[in-house]
């Protein structure tokens, strides 16, 4: 069933009776040519790029407990593709473009929103620092602004530009960057996997993987055990307790990252805002409601909670940057499980067991990641070569030093 205009009239004529399920339920198979491990963006996203670009349709996609149950459905869903180093800047810009036309290529409204993203700065140090990454954006192409303080106070007049400790001197803008709804992205992508013959197997837990002369050929599930010649990785927050069933150590840790969101308020915000003084961020949801977060929580954890202090922490810098928002009450606020890398950027590789593929290590900026990580993801499965714009997310980077740290914060996995 293809979505469109005249389809919904056609179905609210006849009282929404006819729709069908947006993919099936598989019910798994003995044997596939690849099953990728996780149904979050990145796994679903891989699956669809298998069937579309690759013609690999032989997959099932297995997910613990629903798709979209992890961190694509609890993320604050920003899009952006301001980054500074070359081994991020290309892969993230491929994925800007993927969402750019991703709607009409899943035939699916994920309400991708190019509503802007503002990184404010508050020194002179800071505007450098932004400056020198605007550049290396336009240098690869990527659209980047610097603004003064009064350019940010037309954008948001509601910030608090004076403040005493962080007063706001500028930003650098990303026009194209902005937001997508997280849940319709991961619904998206099944549709359009599960037309094109991909099985989607919920309620299914990898618990092991088989293992012949050294390889990997299935995976050991709560449904059974399901053979593959390929076996893709992407579960995220519990990558390193899968890998572990692997017999691999990582250089990956688990932390709970929050989010809050706000009763629903008239629009003011009109993109996403970040504090430069702090980890805080900011947007406001098609429904209203403003929707922040800051800082992962200082702790290793497999969790999807998180504690009081650090919500405590982001209502500091909220209220530093926005002190009307003191006023305002939080409906809800839930944690997701991350899987932090040692440089914060991720790993889309072989592993050290033949048969076994690893995407994972997307700390808290993987969502923005989907596109461009299944593509590539997919690409590697389906190839055994890395794609060009993901040729330095190598796993043994931590063994060579050829880390990619865009924060500069060296082999912190929290701080990243
Ligand atoms: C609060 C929060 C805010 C965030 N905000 C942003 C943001 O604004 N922008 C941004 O770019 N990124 C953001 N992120 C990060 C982003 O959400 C993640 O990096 C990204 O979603 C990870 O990829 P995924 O969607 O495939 O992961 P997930 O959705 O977590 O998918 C992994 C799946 O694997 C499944 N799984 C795990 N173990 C097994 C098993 N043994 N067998 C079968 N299935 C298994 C899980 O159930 C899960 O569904 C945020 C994250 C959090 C928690």
């Amino acid at each position: 069933m293809r979505y469109s205009i005249f389809g919904l009239m056609r179905q609210a004529l006849r009282g929404h009776r006819d729709w069908t399920p947006a993919w099936r339920d598989a019910v798994p198979k003995k044997n596939y040519d690849v099953v990728v491990v996780g149904g979050g963006g990145h796994g679903l996203a891989t699956a669809y790029y298998l069937a579309k670009v690759h013609g690999i349709t032989n997959v099932a996609v297995l997910e613990k407990g629903w798709i979209g149950s992890g961190n694509a459905g609890r993320n604050t869903t920003i899009i952006r593709s301001n980054y500074l180093l070359p081994g991020n800047l290309p892969f993230y810009e491929l994925s800007m473009q993927l969402w750019e036309g991703l709607e009409q290529d899943l035939n699916y409204n994920a309400m991708v929103s190019q509503r802007g993203v503002l990184n404010l700065y508050h020194s002179d140090a800071q505007r450098d620092a932004y400056a020198r990454r605007g550049n290396a954006m336009r240098m690869h192409g990527v659209d980047a602004e610097l603004l003064d303080a009064q350019a940010v106070k037309r954008m948001a007049p509601f910030l608090d530009f004076d403040n005493g400790r962080f007063p706001i001197r500028g930003g650098l803008l990303q026009r194209r960057g902005g937001t997508a709804r997280h849940d319709a992205v991961v619904w998206g992508y099944a549709r359009a996997a599960s037309l094109r013959g991909v099985d989607i197997i919920q309620n299914c837990e990898v618990t092991g993987f088989i293992e012949q002369a050294g390889r990997v050929v299935g995976v050991v599930t709560t449904r059974g055990e399901i053979k593959a010649s390929k076996v893709g990785l992407a579960v995220a927050g519990n990558t390193s307790r899968l890998a572990n069933l692997a017999g691999l150590r990582l250089p990956i840790e688990s932390h709970v990252l929050q989010a809050f969101v706000s009763e629903a308020i008239k629009p003011c915000i009109p993109g996403v805002v970040t504090f430069g003084a702090g980890h805080f961020y900011i947007s406001q949801s098609d429904k209203g409601g403003l929707v922040f977060g800051g800082d992962p929580d200082g702790y290793n954890s497999y969790a999807q909670r998180g504690n009081l202090p650090m919500f405590e922490e982001v209502c500091e810098s909220a209220m530093a940057l926005m002190p009307s928002l003191g006023r305002l009450r939080v409906l809800r606020s839930w944690g997701g499980v991350m899987d932090m890398s040692m440089d914060g950027s991720p790993i889309i590789d072989f592993t050290p067991r033949p048969g076994l593929y690893l995407n994972a290590g997307w700390c808290y900026g993987g969502f923005k990641a989907t596109p461009a990580s299944g593509w590539c993801f997919a690409h590697l499965l389906a190839r055994d070569e890395a794609h060009e714009v993901a040729r330095e997310y190598r796993l043994d980077r931590f063994a060579t030093g050829h880390l990619i740290d865009e924060k500069g914060q060296g082999a912190q996995p929290n701080l990243h």
